[in-house]
């Protein structure tokens, strides 16, 4: 992140001064940890990170995917998800941002895996996600674009490779979701050709 990069846009809400994002020291806290900090009056917040959940939905032997149709990152392939909303549990607000953004259900989830990414909000400057993925079955629905999404795709599992992660993705964190989705349907594939016969 550069300097430039590190200033949030607004001002110490104490007195007015410019605020600066810097590295947090001390015992035991990670590297990479920032703080937002008045250079004059010391006013301080900790820069954490907010929570993102989405989903990956499979159905027989396809990954969807969705293509970005507004501003930021318009064009660039993207994954239904969004913000957690205070008070709400994780795998509902998943499930509540699939159905906004495509109209589909899905069955039961599990955990797929939990990246970092950044986001940049105007005003307030780039802040830390933690995106956390759950992985499903298609249930219901035909996928249509919806929310941010402008077209929603159903793309093979043989085509998640390395062509496909070349491309360009919203966030970064999606080209290794995508990769763990990849790496997972190749293990079960694996699983089925070797399991020994009953
Ligand atoms: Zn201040």
């Amino acid at each position: 992140m550069t300097a430039a990069a590190r200033r949030p846009a607004f001002a110490c809400p104490h007195c007015g001064t410019p605020l600066a994002r810097t590295p947090r020291r001390g015992p035991g806290i990670p590297r990479g940890a920032l703080q937002i900090r008045c250079p004059h009056c010391r006013y301080r917040m900790f820069d954490y990170p907010r929570l993102c959940v989405g989903f990956t939905v499979v159905r027989r032997g396809h990954l969807l995917m969705l293509v970005r149709g507004h501003e930021p990152r318009r064009g660039a392939i993207d994954l239904p998800g969004g913000f957690l909303e205070t008070g709400e549990d994780p795998e509902a607000a998943a499930r509540r941002e699939l159905h906004e953004e495509t109209g589909l259900r899905v069955g039961p989830a599990t955990p797929l895996g939990t990246w970092w990414d950044t986001y940049d909000l105007p005003g307030f400057g780039p802040f830390p996600t933690f995106n956390w993925y759950f992985h499903a079955a298609w249930r219901s629905g035909t996928p249509r674009a919806g929310d941010d999404a402008a077209e929603a795709h159903w793309i093979p599992f043989a085509d998640l490779g390395k062509r496909l992660l070349q491309r360009r993705f919203a966030w970064a964190h999606m080209r290794a979701v995508v990769r763990a989705v990849h790496d997972r349907a190749h293990a079960g594939r694996a699983r089925r050709v070797y399991a020994p016969r009953s």
